[in-house]
């Protein structure tokens, strides 16, 4: 995580224009430890301190670039007053201010497809679905359905980086499911509101355990979602093969109940939310499913969804398949394919 965070910004501003700063919170993000969190005050506060040791000493290596930033500020925990002012104290046990900024994901979405768009060496086909891939000699076939039609197009070189429905395809590849995935779809809602400073009301995360995310983008705009009733429904199918149907969960919410129920929970620990009731039409529902390598749920302390580490691209003669683990690894894994790539097309360092 370390390793995509630090190289996050310098491989998207060398995709694309884009000020990354319009991207990025203004105010970095806290950690809030819930007083009935699965870790302990000591043991989160060590982990903050191995975290930062390590950015340092990363930062250290090349002169740093997160997101723009070359210096970082340092974990800082919460004081009395600081904390008296955003917290409750009966439901969460300490909070630290750390040097994390949030991605605005559709700012960062829209300026990458702008970019595919204005780039006639992409050629972008959208409505396919990719249905199967297999090895012919030095190409690759691709199976998919444009509309109602199945088609075949043979390529030089694959990537598979279709995230929920990735599992399937390599599997009529020839390549075996992993133990045990699971497949989460995880809602959010986005609205606007009161400008709430950050002092009352800090971008948050709430660990370890099955809690939510506050993100406070400034002038009145919010993201929020919260675990128990966010978290809207799950498969772990072996390759995900009904991962895709998930994503009708989210036609079944009403976007102001969600909302309710996000504000209603999270307000137990952060208390100048319940100020925040925006009108039904300012809420904007959105969410995604999250493929991890793992059995259980968030709030077993021993589920694999606490350790993602087993992610990255790899590589089958010129198919490449690409587990993203996370949307902060993802460009440098972009990176690194495209590196795969220039030693499958022998291009040497003209890529
Ligand atoms: C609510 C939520 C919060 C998150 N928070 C964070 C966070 O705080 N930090 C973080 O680092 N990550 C976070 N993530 C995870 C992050 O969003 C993903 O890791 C990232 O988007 C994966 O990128 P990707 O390009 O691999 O997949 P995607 O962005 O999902 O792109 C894959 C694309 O392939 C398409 N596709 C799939 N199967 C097929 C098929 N058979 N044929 C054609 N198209 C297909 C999909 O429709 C999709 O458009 C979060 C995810 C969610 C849902």
């Amino acid at each position: 995580m370390v390793d995509g965070a630090l190289s996050f910004g310098r491989v998207i501003r060398g995709l694309c224009e884009l000020d990354l700063s319009n991207c990025v919170t203004a105010s970095t993000f806290t950690y809030g430890l819930a007083a009935d969190s699965q870790l302990g005050t000591d043991l989160f506060e060590q982990h903050c301190v191995t975290v930062m040791d390590l950015l340092q000493r990363r930062m250290m290596l090349d002169g740093g670039d997160y997101l723009g930033r070359s210096e970082l500020s340092a974990f800082e925990r919460f004081d009395g007053d600081a904390f008296q002012a955003a917290f409750d104290a009966t439901n969460v046990a300490a909070a630290w201010r750390t040097p994390e900024l949030a991605v605005d994901t559709r700012r960062l979405a829209t300026a990458l497809r702008n970019e595919i768009r204005d780039r006639p060496s992409i050629v972008f086909r959208g409505g396919c679905e990719v249905l199967a891939a297999s090895e012919r000699g030095r190409s690759i076939v691709v199976d998919f359905r444009d509309t109602s039609t199945v088609r075949q197009e043979r390529y030089d070189a694959v990537v598979n980086c279709l995230w929920d429905g990735r599992l399937a395809v390599d599997e009529t590849f020839g390549i075996a499911a992993p133990a045990s995935t699971l497949f989460r779809y995880k809602a959010y809602v986005r609205f606007d509101s009161s400008p709430l400073s950050e002092s009352v009301l800090p971008s948050t995360t709430f660990v370890h355990g099955p809690y939510g995310d506050l993100i406070n983008f400034g002038n009145g705009h919010y993201f929020l979602s919260w675990y128990p009733t966010f978290r809207l429904g799950s498969t772990d199918s072996a390759s995900g093969t009904d991962a895709r149907s998930l994503h009708r969960l989210l036609d079944e919410v009403s976007p102001a109940e969600l909302l309710d129920s996000g504000v209603t929970n999270m307000s137990r620990f952060i208390p100048a939310l319940e100020h925040l009731r925006p009108h039904a039409h300012n809420v904007q529902l959105g969410g995604g499913v999250i493929v991890a390598r793992a059995q259980s749920d968030i709030d077993d302390i021993k589920s694999g969804l606490h350790g993602r580490t087993d992610i990255g691209p790899e590589q089958y003669g010129r198919y490449i398949t690409v587990e993203t683990g996370k949307l902060t690894t993802a460009p440098m894994f972009a990176e690194m394919v495209q590196h795969r790539l220039a030693d499958i097309f022998d291009l040497g360092n003209t890529v």
